[in-house]
């Protein structure tokens, strides 16, 4: 699928404000603005409902082009086609609407799962609904969420009324007791807007995702496959940034007294290899990734864990390598690595977080349950 005219406006959107979008730690509404107009938040979402039918490599593609160009930008996106992929599995019968509004770029989706009370655990929601006359009271205090005050659906994670397990309701923006109940300041991803948000609103039972109970399975099933690739992407993007802007001001920055560049010393352009190399093997594990997740088989869920903390921990070591080769110059703002480096660490501890998903994976290489 060629999805240059698709993509192209949105980088060069993404690309020039990302440098601003990181000093003053705004959501890139530009970015946003030509996602929403360029036909991909309906990427991954299937003809029938008027979407692309792009599966997860053209995923792959344009989160981690987006990623090189801005991650913010890219981390927004990659949480709406996760949401946006939920309600496509298990359509809300209340909001019949929220479908054609996710592919025409009317409606911004995000996740909402994470809360206080299990912090990274996001499969485990220590908030409880409560059914009544009228339908659900969800209350929630959730600890993070990206595009908090930007989008306009949050697919929100809570304890079943009366019972130990899962419910995933989507809650449009305008609801009633849906507030932003903090700010943003990230080390990374400083566009994200991932701020505190209180849930307390009463909405229909027809809002739910899927029968009632099945949010873990539609957490297991749907949104950690899409989520952990996307996330992955987001850092094979950083990384390719990262190695790109360190080959060129290594080979551009002289050494004048000795009248060679930065990158003809040996222990520079081992490093640059390393780094490009490691770039290379950790794409083509996205890339398998993505084929395990078009076309299932046994070791599917081996890949959809896998693939997040292997890509993960590349970007640290790849950004982390970026700033060492580049020295002083790294630091300046103009080089822009710092901005990779910082948005590297966002994916590693975004749930599942790197060190879960190890835990998860030797689990699962070992026989034992995951959880
Ligand atoms: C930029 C950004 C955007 C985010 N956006 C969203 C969003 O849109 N929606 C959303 O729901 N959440 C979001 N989150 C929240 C995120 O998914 C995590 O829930 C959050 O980062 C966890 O932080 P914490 O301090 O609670 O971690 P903790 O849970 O306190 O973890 C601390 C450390 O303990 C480790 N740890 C915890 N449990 C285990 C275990 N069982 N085995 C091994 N190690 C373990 C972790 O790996 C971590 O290193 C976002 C976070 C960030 C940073």
């Amino acid at each position: 699928m060629d999805l240059s005219a698709q993509l192209d406006p949105v980088l060069a959107v993404a690309r020039a404000s990302a440098h601003e979008v990181d000093a003053t730690a705004r959501f890139p509404e530009e970015a946003v603005a030509a996602l929403r107009a360029s036909g991909l938040l309906g990427l991954t979402l299937p003809t029938e409902v008027g979407g692309l039918g792009g599966g997860p490599h053209e995923l792959a593609e344009v989160v981690s082009s987006l990623a090189s160009a801005c991650g913010s930008t890219a981390m927004i996106y990659m949480m709406h086609v996760s949401a946006a992929m939920s309600v496509a599995a298990a359509p809300p019968p209340g909001l019949p609407e929220l479908l054609p509004e996710l592919v025409s770029g009317q409606a911004l989706a995000s996740l909402a799962l994470s809360e206080a009370g299990s912090r990274s655990h996001f499969w485990a929601p220590v908030s409880q609904s409560q059914r009544n006359g009228a339908g659900v009271r969800l209350q929630a205090r959730k600890s993070w969420v990206t595009s908090a005050g930007h989008a306009d659906v949050y697919v929100t994670s809570t304890l079943t009324a009366d019972a130990d397990t899962v419910d995933i309701f989507a809650i449009p923006a305008e609801t009633s007791g849906v507030t932003v109940a903090g700010q943003w300041h990230g080390l990374g991803l400083r566009g994200n807007a991932s701020a505190p948000m209180a849930v307390d609103v009463q909405v229909p039972e027809s809002y739910r995702l899927g029968a009632a109970g099945g949010g873990l399975d539609l957490m297991l099933q749907t949104v950690m496959p899409w989520f952990n690739l996307g996330n992955a992407a987001v850092s094979i993007g950083l990384c390719q940034a990262a190695v790109e802007a360190a080959v060129q001001h290594t080979s551009a920055a002289r050494l004048e007294h000795l009248d060679e560049s930065l990158s003809a010393l040996p222990t520079i352009r081992a490093q640059l290899a390393r780094m490009s190399i490691e770039l290379a093997c950790t794409r083509a594990y996205v890339t398998q990734a993505a084929g395990r997740l078009a076309q299932p088989a046994d070791d599917t869920m081996l890949h959809v864990l896998g693939v997040k903390a292997a890509a993960n921990d590349a970007a640290l070591r790849i950004t982390d390598s970026a700033m060492r080769v580049c020295g002083g110059a790294a630091f300046s703002e103009h080089l822009q690595i710092d901005r990779y480096f910082r948005d590297a660490r966002a994916g590693h501890v975004m749930a599942p977080t790197a060190d879960v998903l190890y835990d998860f994976y030797g689990k699962a290489i070992t026989g034992q349950p995951l959880f």
